[in-house]
């Protein structure tokens, strides 16, 4: 059982040791060797037992789901410790408004630099 991705929901088969594994971690936790990279991958779905090929490099949308019972098996990985995601959408809403903020005219200041008074004086 793989302790990397809870929810595994096909083998891989390496194409170096044609061992299963449930993903890349497991074959490098237990053979010395690098995992062989190979384009085309055979899976085997964990649902109906039933062993399919992928092409890697054209892997589409419709690729992520099983041929034999449709199961999905492209998942969001769930691994054992949750990683806290960052509320990007929020960080930016902040910011943005921030921005809007500091852009936003406070009235325009007093010139003060002109005195027509002052020009009188010097004038005699
Ligand atoms: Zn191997
Ligand atoms: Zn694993
Ligand atoms: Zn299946």
């Amino acid at each position: 059982m793989c302790k990397h991705i809870l929810n595994a929901q096909v083998s891989v088969r390496s194409p170096c040791c044609k061992k299963w594994f449930d993903c890349v971690e497991c074959h490098q936790e237990s053979e010395s060797h690098p995992l062989k990279e190979t384009l085309e991958m055979v899976f085997a779905c964990k649902k109906c037992k039933k062993c399919f090929r992928k092409d890697v490099q054209e892997f589409e949308e419709a690729d992520e789901y099983c041929p034999h019972c449709d199961n999905h098996f492209v998942l969001e990985a769930k691994t054992p410790t949750p990683v806290l995601k960052v509320e990007g959408e929020d960080a930016r809403m902040d910011s943005r408004m921030l921005r809007d903020e500091r852009a936003k005219p406070k009235g325009k200041p007093q010139r003060t630099v002109f005195d027509p008074e002052d020009d009188a004086d010097k004038l005699g």
